[in-house]
């Protein structure tokens, strides 16, 4: 393999970057990146950007070491994958680049609300989405004392803006479909758990409420109500970004279809050996799991790539991790380790009125999940012994006084 194009500017194409360089990797190198600025990290952007804490998140990569040809404020509208099977060219807004090698690692996009209208309109309403540094930097200029914020979807970075725009003194709202905060991804029952920590923070938490428009000076709800707000932040989820895969025969599924060692699949259903997809966009094989996945988190971003490297130097290497991930909201530090869908119970350990506890999710005598808040020696322990696929005792992991590792038995 001798032009290795990289199409994506965020932690996994960067991290991927290094990668092919540890894989010994020795020919050209491109990242085209829609972007302007270097890879930078998101994790902050609902932190500490948002706290003003951090004005600059830029990765510790550098790509001029890495003798990778940075192609930044370039964004890939089209690929074509060469009919003999194996390379082709992918064409930006700086011309057709060609490669023998490509990686796919174009994130994902925040979801429009049906309602919120668009260009102008959406302007005049103040309408924020939160995914890259500048919508980073421009939400947080209008987080000021005494504003009125909107929040459109009680998820992850729905909590973390709410948290940062409270502290910052401004009067927050969020508002949610679901009955509970975290529904789509923790389920009715945990996601309850959180839901008292808005009232604690201040911050107005409407629930059951749907957004039927935003219009300037605040949001029109489906019931008829009506919430004042001078900016409105909307965060209610994301989608992949392959639109620019449209018509080049790979296979897209809510995401890029990709095996077990992040090969790009064919809309025939054959693995190609010389694309691969890594982060956010891609939809991987996970044995362990017996389905599909694709983990819109960065611990995603980051240890794909390593896989994705060997697996275009041409040696054998599997992605199948336990997936993990964080968030900091209300001053607490939540962690997440493991997949739950079809889990037959939960177990507590700990009050989860108080500050520390964690919520497992177990079928039968196997971990399938946790969910802790300011407990992370319980995430670290628990996330072993799922990876290694380690059986538990309820009844001792029921008892928050029992270490988990104490609770696997002998
Ligand atoms: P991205 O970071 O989305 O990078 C993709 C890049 O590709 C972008 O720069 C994009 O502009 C570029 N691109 C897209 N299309 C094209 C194209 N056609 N041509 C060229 N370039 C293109 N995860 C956690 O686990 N914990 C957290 O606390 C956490 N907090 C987060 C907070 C925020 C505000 C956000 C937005 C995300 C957060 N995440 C968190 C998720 C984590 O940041 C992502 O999973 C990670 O950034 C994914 O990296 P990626 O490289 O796959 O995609």
């Amino acid at each position: 393999m001798e032009k290795v194009v990289i199409v994506g500017g965020g932690l996994a194409g960067a991290r991927t970057a290094e990668a092919l360089r540890r894989a010994e990797f020795s020919g050209e190198l491109t990242l085209v990146g829609a972007e302007p600025y270097p890879p930078y990290d998101r994790p902050p952007l609902s932190k500490a950007v948002m706290m003003g804490d951090a004005e600059d998140t830029t990765l510790d990569v550098d790509l001029d070491a890495l003798r990778c040809r940075p192609l930044l404020g370039r964004r890939a509208s089209a690929l074509r994958l060469a009919e003999t099977g194996a390379g082709g060219a992918v064409t930006t807004t700086a011309g057709e680049v060609a490669f023998d090698g490509l990686v796919i690692a174009t994130g994902a996009t925040p979801v429009a609300l049906p309602g919120a209208g668009e260009g102008a309109a959406a302007e005049a309403a103040r309408i924020h989405f939160l995914r890259t540094i500048d919508d980073a930097r421009a939400l947080r200029a209008a987080l000021r004392a005494g504003r009125r914020v909107a929040i459109v979807g009680a998820g992850w970075i729905g909590a973390e803006v709410a948290t940062a725009a409270a502290k910052a003194g401004c009067r927050v709202t969020v508002v949610e479909a679901a009955d509970v905060p975290l529904a789509a991804t923790m389920g009715a029952e945990v996601g309850a758990l959180a839901a008292s920590w808005y009232a604690e923070a201040g911050v107005d938490l409407l629930l059951g409420r749907k957004v039927a428009a935003v219009e300037p000076g605040g949001l029109v709800l489906a019931d008829g109500g009506w919430i004042d707000a001078d900016d409105v932040l909307v965060c209610i989820g994301v989608r992949p970004e392959t639109g620019w895969l449209a018509g080049s025969g790979l296979a897209l599924d809510n995401g890029v279809v990709v095996d077990e060692s992040l090969r790009a699949v064919t809309e025939r259903g054959e693995p190609r050996p010389d694309v691969v997809a890594v982060g956010d966009c891609a939809a991987w094989w996970s044995a362990r799991y017996g389905r599909r996945l694709r983990i819109e988190h960065w611990d995603t971003a980051l240890n794909s790539p390593d896989v994705a490297a060997a697996t275009l130097a041409g040696r054998p290497a599997i992605y199948d991790p336990v997936p993990y991930f964080w968030s900091e909201q209300f001053g607490r530090m939540v962690q997440y380790a493991g997949w739950h869908q079809g889990a037959e119970r939960l177990v507590m350990r700990g009050d989860p009125g108080g500050r520390r506890w964690a919520v497992c999710w177990l079928t039968g005598d196997r971990l399938d999940a946790i969910l802790t808040v300011d407990k992370p020696r319980d995430l670290v322990q628990a996330r072993r012994i799922m990876a290694a696929r380690g059986h538990i005792d309820p009844g001792l992991l029921a008892d928050p006084e029992v270490p988990v590792r104490n609770a696997v038995p002998s």
